[in-house]
């Protein structure tokens, strides 16, 4: 096992990996950029490394500066976290080349999966189930383009191989407006991911999120820890999270993290990912594949019994998986509602100062957060201040224990969505389960305040 490791992002995830390290009896170097100085995790920490000012670019995107934290105090791995480097291929070759661990699969798996065109194109022969599209990218004459979307069918969607975050996408209903719109999205994809390549996928119209939390180890060894329906979403950002998924059985669940677990040994990769999957009429269509530790891990851990962080690390140090498929038994359910300081209803970011925070607690209830009275929310990154997620035998006690939970916690001092969590917990659709990725938005749209 490691000695040592440096944690390169901010927030709850530091927090989070700085705990399990300790748990592991390994030392975690804590970075932070100067608007972060005051965070908990920072102040717990036993070395904290300040890596440049509040942009992200000059810090938690900074790569010499990260490294040289590592340098300087002596770590022998770095975990990214999610977001910021944390899918940055050429981060992974650099952090290695420095030699460092990259807590995370190689560079190489991590270009496959970022490039979305090559990531389907090795799950199709994986054989994980994809939205029927385009065969790799489009070509660029106008006549294949249109007998492309004629096999497929419309309404389609075109989509940047190089996209992310939910940009980079074009519905198009009709043939008349098909050339324009790959022509726009070629254009946009070219100046926002410098890679002008799209791809064309059949647009479904009203399917669920449901992704497959996968591990593996640098020995061959891979398991899935079940789904997570993660359909409640505002603008492609998740908003609500669960495990299992409503409404699926566990053998269709167990079908598709075969085919996963399978694509993983054929690409050789290595620690914690997610296969993301569009779930409609009975039917998974893998979309993308993310190559960490995912904001909703949480969810699985509970309903699992596994740490997933903990599991990162000791898979990234060589170790092999403590158990096989077999030792997996999910048990119960288990809600996230991602707290962000916001307004609830306009979403307007809220930062400043947390005059007062009462976290909620009883059977159950875990709190993954950050925050403490008197903390400043920073303007200058990500809304998300901490999650509540709790853990039920039945999906029933499960949202009943989180309908207490968003009672008892207290936020003073500025805005958060938890108000509309509340609404949401007391939803008659959302509370019978199985809504899709529309649902949320439509939900809005009607409760306009
Ligand atoms: P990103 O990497 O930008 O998040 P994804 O490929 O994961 O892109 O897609 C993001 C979201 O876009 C999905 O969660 C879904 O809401 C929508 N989407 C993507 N592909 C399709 C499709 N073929 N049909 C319908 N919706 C889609």
């Amino acid at each position: 096992m490691f000695k040592k490791i440096l944690v390169a992002n901010r927030g709850e995830i530091a927090l989070r990996i700085q705990r399990a390290c300790r748990e592991l009896g390994v030392k975690a170097v804590m970075v932070y950029s100067e608007a972060d100085r005051e965070a908990k995790y920072v102040k717990l920490a036993e070395e904290a490394v300040c890596i440049g000012p509040a942009p992200s670019p000059q810090s938690y995107l900074n790569m010499p500066a990260i490294i040289s934290a590592a340098e300087v105090t002596d770590a022998e791995a770095i975990h990214p976290g999610y977001g910021f480097l944390s899918e940055n291929a050429d981060f992974a070759e650099r952090v290695e080349k420095s030699g460092f661990q990259f807590i995370g699969p190689t560079p190489e798996s991590i270009r496959i999966m970022g490039d979305k065109v090559s990531a389907k194109q090795a799950m199709i022969k994986a054989g994980v189930p994809c939205v029927p599209g385009s065969e790799g990218e489009l070509p660029d004459d106008p006549v294949q383009i249109r007998r492309v979307a004629k096999t497929v069918g419309y309404p389609v969607i075109i989509k940047a191989a190089g996209g992310g975050g939910g940009r980079g996408m074009r519905v198009v209903h009709t043939e008349a407006a098909l050339i324009n719109a790959v022509q726009m999205t070629k254009a946009e994809a070219g100046a926002a991911f410098g890679n002008p390549a799209v791809y064309m996928e059949k647009f479904l119209q009203n399917p669920r999120h449901i992704e497959i939390q996968i591990l593996c180890d640098k020995h061959k060894n891979g398991v899935y820890l079940g789904e997570r329906d993660c359909s409640m979403q505002r603008r492609h950002q998740k908003v609500i999270e669960e495990a299992p998924a409503p409404g699926i059985a566990r053998k269709v669940i167990d079908k598709v993290g075969e085919r996963c677990i399978a694509a993983c040994k054929k690409i050789g990769y290595r620690g914690a990912g997610t296969f993301e999957f569009l779930y409609e009429d009975g039917e998974f269509y893998f979309i993308e594949m993310n190559t960490r530790v995912q904001v909703e891990h949480p969810v699985t851990e509970l309903i699992s019994g596994i740490d997933i962080v903990k599991t990162q690390i000791m898979v990234a140090a060589g170790e092999k998986l403590p158990f096989t498929q077999r030792d997996i038994t999910l048990r119960g359910h288990a809600i996230e509602c991602r707290i962000n300081a916001e307004d609830p209803y306009k979403f307007v970011p809220s930062p400043g100062r947390i005059t007062m925070w009462h976290a909620p607690g009883g059977p159950g209830v875990r709190v993954d957060s950050h925050i403490y009275t008197n903390y400043f929310v920073p303007p200058n990154y990500d809304s998300m201040i901490g999650k509540i997620i709790v853990h039920g035998d039945t999906r029933e006690q499960a949202l009943a224990r989180m309908r207490t939970a968003l009672l008892e916690t207290v936020v003073e001092g500025i805005n958060t969505n938890i108000p509309l969590h509340r609404e949401l917990l007391v939803d008659a659709k959302f509370m019978a389960g199985g809504t899709n990725i529309h649902y949320l938005e439509e939900w809005l749209s009607r409760h306009k305040r």
